[in-house]
């Protein structure tokens, strides 16, 4: 399977820092907070730590401490927290987890992602189970002592050499004052062993052509009214940090001049990683652990990637047709997926947003005919959907190369059944529970569940493959593993009637034999999955469904400009 494929090199570089590094016997704690305002980049900017330390041959992992009372996101709407991401094990987590996997090619699990919610669940159940033998049960010290449990949960499996936790939210927070409690406690247990990383904002005041520290200023107090003094400051910024700058903030802050970063607008978060280590991030880190950092992270792939980003200026123009396309983050991993094959193929994404809300028959034409690929997005509910039949039985008739993503995928089914079954209420049980063409049904083992958070079928299942099939060919095999997060399912009485009218049911779980993947033969590329294929996408490890879509769309672009270059001949 290609998720758990480690690249050889990678494993070469943890021996022989395994080898060099004897005294490396126990694991540092990073912990990254944030100050000034939300939104700054916690988690690249975690990421990129971890992706320079993990290229420097150590075993490294992140996690993400949420503050908010929800057990996970999964319940959220998009609009709350954007993309709810799905670990391989089936947790439903917030998006950074995807930023960790992308920058990283780490997997991710349930214990990665921890929210005031299960902490506070996990007390309630020890103080109900009578686990603390008659005491009074408080903040202080029994949610600090269950949300230290939960940061050195991993560092305790011995798998890990550096264990990086993001703190969410902004330092002055009500909600993260019993994590940042939990930090200046295990920062004074830990010693070297551990070591804060703090991002701040630093505003240009155009009318006065200014830099201003002040806001970094009194978050840094903030921290330290708390008991945590950061050992590293990150400043965001949109313009350079001089010197001057760079001394006033140490100064005032007690960190070391050279502690101090700058973290800049740059046109790719890709290239934040690169920025750190130019600063020397990963250094300055190391050092203040107690390790001597020898060499240099091993980044040969990551910049092969950079150069063929920078190189890609022929676009390849991709529609994303979904309900929540005016919310940036709301698709972030499918956004990054198509952005990684797009550079992989050479080309320069172009990626255009399509309301399906306001997609109908009318300027359908208008809206699709740009576009070399369409890619129709997963989500819940009624709102929207007509848009996605319209868009696919456009693409479909057009020959436009497709994917379909999860509700996608049962969309094309729908309109498929729809329009060449003749079956004209054709739907989901999601969206019509008493249609009498019910192709997409609620599964059996869901049929029975009343709550709603984490009883989706959640996480990685292996998937087997039509040798003959597309998917097949992308993937170059025939088993493969991916994330799912749905309640509803390709109904299979209705298989042979699919089958014989042309969409084929390509992949199935071996074991259940749910449908997982559907394609029409004969068409360009038109392909929809039950799984999620963008929860998969990494820099280093693309996923390959993404690339076939993008190669296809390529080849599907190049052919109408060929055809263009034809007639005005
Ligand atoms: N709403 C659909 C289901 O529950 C699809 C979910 C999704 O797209 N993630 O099956």
């Amino acid at each position: 399977m290609r998720s758990v494929n480690k690249n050889n090199f990678e494993q070469l570089l943890i021996i022989y820092r395994t080898i060099h590094s004897p005294s490396f016997v126990e694991t540092k704690y990073l912990f990254v907070t944030g100050g000034v305002v939300s939104s700054l980049g916690k988690g690249i900017i975690s990421s990129s730590l971890a992706c320079l330390l993990k290229a420097r041959g150590y075993r490294v992992t992140i996690q993400k401490f949420d503050p908010y009372i929800n057990i996970d996101p999964g319940t959220l709407n998009p609009y709350e927290h954007g993309e709810c991401y799905v670990t391989v094990d089936g947790h439903e987590a917030d998006l950074d987890l995807g930023h960790y996997e992308r920058f990283t090619n780490i997997q991710t699990t349930r214990a990665n992602n921890v929210t005031t919610g299960r902490i506070y669940q996990s007390v309630i159940d020890k103080e109900r189970r009578g686990d603390y033998l008659g005491k009074t049960v408080q903040i202080v010290p029994h949610i600090t002592d269950e949300i230290k449990r939960a940061v050195k949960q991993l560092g305790r499996t011995g798998e890990f050499d550096f264990v990086i936790t993001e703190i969410g939210g902004v330092v002055g927070d009500i909600e993260s004052l019993p994590f940042l409690e939990a930090v200046r406690q295990l920062r004074w247990e830990l010693g070297q062993n551990s070591l804060c990383v703090h991002l701040t904002y630093v505003p240009y005041i155009a009318a006065a052509k200014e830099l201003k520290t002040k806001p970094t200023q009194h978050s840094v107090k903030k921290l330290q009214e708390l008991g945590i003094q950061p050992d590293v400051l990150v400043l965001r910024t949109e313009h350079p940090i001089n010197t001057e700058v760079r001394r006033k903030i140490a100064l005032f802050c007690n960190v070391a001049p050279d502690a101090v970063f700058q973290s800049i607008d740059v046109p790719t978060i890709y290239e934040v990683p690169l920025k750190m280590h130019e600063q020397h991030l990963d250094e300055v880190v190391l050092r203040k652990t107690g390790v001597t950092p020898e060499g240099e992270p091993h980044m040969a792939p990551w910049l092969h990637f950079l150069d063929k980003l920078h190189a890609a200026t022929k676009p390849v123009t991709i529609g994303l047709v979904g309900k929540y396309v005016e919310l940036q983050d709301a698709y972030k991993s499918i956004n990054e997926s198509l952005f990684q094959a797009a550079t992989y193929n050479d080309r320069k994404l172009i990626l255009k947003y399509i309301h399906s809300e306001k997609l109908n028959e009318q300027n359908v034409d208008e809206l699709l005919s740009p576009l070399d690929g369409v890619l129709v997005a997963p989500g819940f509910g009624q709102r929207g959907i007509e848009g996605k039949f319209v868009a696919l039985k456009w693409a479909r008739e057009h020959d436009v190369p497709t994917l379909g993503i999860c509700l996608g995928m049962q969309c094309m089914v729908i309109e498929f059944a729809r329009d060449v079954l003749g079956m004209a209420d054709a739907n989901s049980t999601e969206m019509d529970p008493s249609t009498t063409h019910n192709v997409i049904d609620l599964m059996e083992e869901q049929k029975s569940i009343s709550n709603m958070g984490g009883t989706m079928r959640l996480g990685a299942y292996e998937c087997q493959l039509r040798p003959d099939s597309l998917a097949a060919k992308a993937y170059g095999q025939t088993i493969i593993s991916e994330r799912h997060r749905h309640r509803f399912e390709f109904n299979d009485d209705y298989r042979k009637t699919f089958e014989e009218a042309g969409m084929s049911c390509v992949g199935e779980n071996p074991r259940t034999k749910l449908v997982e993947v559907v394609e029409i033969p004969g068409k360009r590329w038109f392909v929809g999955t039950q799984y999620h294929p963008e929860y998969s996408s990494t820099v280093l490890n693309p996923n390959p469904l993404f690339l076939s879509f993008v190669s296809a769309a390529i080849s599907y672009a190049d052919e109408k400009t060929e055809k263009t270059v034809e007639s005005e001949k």
